[in-house]
C-alpha cells in the first residue's frame, strides 16, 4: 500500500500561540513550568491534527522552541564557549541565550535556511567536544506514543548538513568532526530502535548543493555506520529544495528510503530516475505536494507524476509526501474570509496540503479515478483563478512586454552624469544621510491602529503623520545631515505598504510563517498582474521637501525585494513578475521626480535571497534581477540621483551584479560583516557612489565618534572620497529616539572630522 507523510508541520499554532508562549516566558510574565505546559499543549495539539488528517507517517521531533538547527547543536552539547555551560542537558537560559544573546554574551549568528525566508542559528564548532546531552528525537517519539498512541517518524538533521551549516571550524577538520558526531548519532538511533521506532527521517538538504568526491566517501561512512548501529530502524534519507546533486551515490547508500523533492527539483530528480532507475530494495519518499508554495495542487498533475514514478517503484514502496517541511507555509486557509473567493479556492496552506497528500496517496494505490471528483474541483479552482481578470490585464501585459525589451540604461553613463548631479546638488565631500526610516514609537504604531480600526479619521491620521515629518525634518536639519528623508512613519512594513497600493496583491488575516525565533511574517500574496494605480509615496515625500531647503530623498522598495518577500503566483515566471513590479515602480519614480524629488532611493535588501541553490541557475537570476532594478530607475533625468540600499548578505560573489545595477549611490550594511565587506572592496574598487554603514543599528548602544572615524578611514584607504557617503547601516525604525539622535550627531561629527583631512 502506498503511504503518506509530511516532512514537518508548522510550529506556531493556528493563532500563533507558540509565539505568545515564548514571549510571555522571555518577558517573565510566565514561569518555566507554565511555559513547559503551554509548549506541550501546542505540540500535542498539532500531533492530534496530523493524526486526524489520516497521514500515515507523522513526523515527531520537528517541533522546536526556537530552531531545529539550534536544537541539534544543543542536543550535542555544542554551546559556544562564551556561554556559561557546564555540560549536561542544555538549560533554557543557555538555549535562548545562544539564540538571542545575554547580558554577558553575544548571540550566535543567524542566517537563511537554504533559499527560504526561515533563519537558523549557526552552530559554532569552537573546539568543545560534542556529547549527547539529550536524545531529543527519542523524547518526541515517546511523547507522541504515550499521549496519543502515535507511532511517529522522528526527524533529525543529518551530520553532513549539520557540519556544513556550522562555522568556527577548519573545513579540513570535517572528518574529525564526523568522527566525533557519528557515535552520538548512532546512540540516538539505537535507542530509538530499542524503543520501537520503525521509521526515522534524516534531513540532508545540503545534498542538493554541489558536493565533491570526499562527500561521497563521507556519506558512505555515515550511513553504513547508522545501518550497523540500528539495523531494524528504517532511515529515510531526505533531500529537499532542489534535485539531488549526486543521485547515483545517494541511491547506493545503505538506507531504507530516499526522499526527493518533485516540486522544486522535479526535472532533475525525474531525469535521474529515468536514467538510473530506482533501487528495488528501497522506498521512494516522493515529495509531490509543494511544501513551500501556497497554491492548491493540481491533483491531475500529481497523479500523472505518480504514474510515471510507479514505472520505477511499485506503490507499496512509495511514500507520498510534501516536498519539504510545511514550516514554510501558513497553517490553514480556514478563516480567510476576506480574500476574494476565486483566490481563496485556489490556496492550500499546511492543513489543506495534508488533505491533498492523502488524496494523492489514495490515487497512487487505486488509480486516478479514485479521486476524480476532488481532482475536478482542484482543476476548476485553478482554472477559475487563471482565467480571472486580475491575471489577464492586457494593458499590463502589453506595456510590460515593451518595457522588458529595453535594456534599462540611463541616458548617460555614471562618469558623465555624476558631475551634473554634483553641480545640481552641491553636496559637501562625504555627504551624510540615513537609510529611510526613523523610530516608530509607540505613538506612531498606536495612531496607525486607531486609523485602521476607524477610530481616527483619515484627516486626523494624515495630520499626525505630517507632525512626525515636521519634527524629524527639523531634527535632521539641526543635526546637520546633508540629505534628508521623510522618515517612513506611514509604513508598517516596506513590502506591505506598497502591496496595499498596487493592483495584483492580496493580504491574508492569519497567514503567518516563522521567519526566525518567535518572529513571524505575513507575506503578501501576488496573485494577479501587478499594476500602478496612483502615486504611493509622493504626498509625504513632497510634504517633507516643502519643509526644508535641503534635498529630501524619496524612498521606495525595489521590485526584486517586493517579489522575494511575497508569496507569488506560479502561472508566469518570476522574471515576469519582477518586470511587472519594475514597470509599476518606475511610474512611482517618475511621479516623485515630477513632484520635484531629485534623489530617489529604491531599496533592494532581498536580492540575494532569491538566488537559486543550483550554481548554474544563478547568473540568469542575477541578470534579470539587476535588469528589473534598472528598468525601475532608468527613465529619470541625468541630474536625478538614484540611490539603493542593501542589508548584510554574502556580497563577495555579487559585487559585479551590484555594480551592474548602476545606482548612483548604494548604501550597504557593513558592521555585521565584521569588516569582511570592506575587505572585498579592498580587492576590487567600486566605481559608483557608495556608503558603507558606519554603525550598527541593531544595538541600542550609541557609537562614539572615534569608532565611526575609524570605519571611515579604513574605507577611504581604497574607496574614492569623492564617491563616498556617510550613513548608518540600515533604517532606524526599531531604535529609540534619544539613541538615534545621539548616534546621528556623532556620525555627523565624524563626517566633519573626516572632511578636515582632505
Ligand atoms: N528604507 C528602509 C528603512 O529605512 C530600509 C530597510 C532595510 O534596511 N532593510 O527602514
Ligand atoms: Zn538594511
Amino acid at each position: 500500500m502506498a503511504r503518506s507523510s509530511v516532512l514537518g508541520y508548522p510550529r506556531i499554532g493556528e493563532k500563533r500561540e507558540w509565539k505568545q508562549a515564548l514571549e510571555a516566558y522571555w518577558s517573565g510574565r510566565c514561569d518555566e513550568s507554565t511555559y513547559r505546559e503551554r509548549m506541550k499543549d501546542i505540540r500535542l495539539a498539532r500531533l492530534r491534527k496530523l493524526q486526524a488528517s489520516g497521514i500515515d507517517l507523522i513526523p515527531v521531533g520537528d517541533f522546536s522552541e526556537y530552531d531545529h538547527v539550534l536544537d541539534t547543536a544543543a542536543m550535542f552539547g555544542l554551546v559556544p564557549k562564551r556561554f556559561a555551560y557546564e555540560g549536561g542537558e542544555v538549560p533554557a537560559s543557555v538555549y535562548f541565550g545562544i539564540a538571542r544573546g545575554t547580558k554577558e554574551a553575544a548571540a550566535s549568528e543567524m542566517t537563511k535556511w537554504f533559499n527560504t525566508n526561515y533563519h537558523y542559528i549557526v552552530p559554532e564548532l569552537d573546539g568543545a567536544l560534542p556529547s549527547l546531552t539529550e536524545n531529543r528525537p527519542l523524547h518526541a517519539y515517546l511523547e507522541a506514543k504515550e499521549a496519543l498512541g502515535i507511532e511517529g517518524k522522528p526527524v533529525l538533521l543529518g551530520p553532513l548538513t549539520f557540519i556544513r551549516l556550522s562555522k568556527g571550524y577548519d573545513p579540513a577538520d570535517t572528518d574529525a568532526w564526523l568522527d566525533r558526531l557519528i557515535p552520538l548519532y548512532e546512540r540516538v538511533l539505537r535507542e530509538l530502535e530499542q524503543a520501537g521506532a520503525t521509521w526515522m527521517q534524516i534531513d540532508e538538504p545540503s545534498l542538493v548543493l554541489a558536493g565533491d568526491r570526499q562527500d561521497r566517501d563521507r556519506l558512505h561512512r555515515i550511513y553504513s555506520a547508522f545501518a550497523a548501529a540500528a539495523p531494524h530502524l528504517s532511515i529515510m534519507l531526505q533531500t529537499y529544495f532542489e534535485s539531488a546533486d549526486d543521485y547515483e551515490t545517494i541511491i547506493g547508500l545503505p538506507v531504507k528510503g530516499i526522499g526527493l523533492d518533485f516540486a522544486h527539483g522535479r526535472d532533475g530528480n525525474l531525469a535521474a530516475i529515468r536514467q538510473h532507475g530506482f533501487p528495488s530494495d528501497k522506498v521512494l519518499g516522493a515529495g509531490v505536494v509543494d511544501g513551500r508554495g501556497i497554491w492548491r495542487a493540481s491533483l491531475a498533475n500529481g497523479c500523472k507524476l505518480l504514474d510515471e514514478l510507479k514505472q520505477f517503484v511499485p506503490s507499496d514502496r512509495l511514500i507520498v509526501q510534501s516536498s519539504c517541511s510545511l514550516l514554510h507555509v501558513p497553517v490553514t486557509v480556514r478563516g480567510e474570509d476576506r480574500l476574494p473567493d476565486v483566490l481563496r479556492q485556489a490556496l492550500a496552506f499546511a492543513d489543506e496540503k495534508l488533505a491533498e497528500i492523502s488524496l494523492l496517496t489514495k490515487a497512487a494505490e487505486l488509480g486516478t479515478d479514485a479521486i476524480a471528483a476532488q481532482s475536478g474541483e482542484s482543476e476548476a479552482a485553478l482554472r477559475a483563478l487563471n482565467e480571472h481578470a486580475a491575471r489577464n490585464r492586457t494593458d499590463v501585459h502589453a506595456a510590460v512586454q515593451t518595457v522588458a525589451f529595453q535594456e534599462g540604461r540611463r541616458h548617460l553613463p555614471f562618469a558623465d552624469r555624476q558631475p551634473l548631479q554634483q553641480a545640481k546638488w552641491q553636496l559637501p565631500l562625504l555627504p551624510t544621510t540615513t537609510i529611510g526610516s526613523f523610530p516608530q514609537t509607540v505613538d506612531v504604531r498606536k495612531a496607525r491602529q486607531q486609523w485602521r480600526k476607524g477610530e481616527w479619521s483619515k484627516e486626523r491620521y494624515d495630520s499626525f503623520i505630517r507632525e512626525q515629518i515636521d519634527k524629524w525634518v527639523s531634527l535632521q536639519e539641526e543635526i546637520g545631515l546633508d540629505v534628508l528623508v521623510h522618515g517612513e512613519f506611514e509604513r508598517t512594513d516596506m513590502v506591505e505598504f506598497f502591496g496595499e497600493k498596487l493592483a495584483g496583491f492580496a493580504f491574508t488575516l492569519g497567514g503567518w510563517v516563522q521567519s526566525y525565533g518567535s518572529r513571524c511574517v505575513k507575506p503578501p500574496i501576488i496573485f494577479g498582474d501587478v499594476a500602478f494605480e496612483g502615486a504611493m509615496t509622493v504626498e509625504e515625500t513632497a510634504y517633507a521637501q516643502s519643509k526644508t531647503s535641503r534635498p529630501v530623498k524619496g524612498m521606495l522598495t525595489g521590485p526584486v525585494t517586493i517579489m522575494n518577500w511575497s508569496f507569488v503566483r506560479e502561472d508566469i515566471a518570476r522574471e515576469q513578475i519582477a518586470y511587472q513590479l519594475a514597470y509599476a515602480l518606475r511610474q512611482e519614480v517618475e511621479a516623485l521626480e515630477a513632484a520635484g524629488i531629485g534623489l530617489i532611493q529604491v531599496d533592494e535588501p532581498a536580492v540575494r535571497e532569491g538566488l537559486p541553490l543550483k550554481r548554474e541557475a544563478q547568473a540568469n537570476y542575477l541578470a534579470w534581477a539587476v535588469k528589473a532594478f534598472r528598468l525601475t530607475t532608468c527613465t529619470v533625468r541625468d541630474t536625478t540621483q538614484i540611490h539603493t540600499h542593501m542589508c548584510y548578505c554574502e556580497f563577495h560573489d555579487m559585487l559585479g551584479s551590484i555594480e551592474a545595477m548602476d545606482a548612483d549611490v548604494i548604501s550597504i550594511e557593513t558592521s555585521r560583516s565584521h569588516g569582511e565587506l570592506i575587505h572585498h572592496f579592498e580587492r576590487q574598487s567600486y566605481p559608483l557612489g557608495i556608503g558603507l554603514g558606519v554603525y550598527d543599528i541593531h544595538s541600542p548602544r550609541v557609537p562614539r565618534t572615534e569608532e565611526m572615524t575609524a570605519m571611515i578611514d579604513r574605507a577611504l584607504q581604497t574607496l574614492d572620497p569623492a564617491l563616498f557617503w556617510i550613513n548608518p547601516d540600515c533604517g532606524l525604525k526599531t531604535r529609540g529616539e534619544e539613541e538615534t539622535l545621539a548616534a546621528l550627531r556623532n556620525m555627523v561629527d565624524a563626517a566633519r572630522a573626516a572632511r578636515q583631512t582632505f
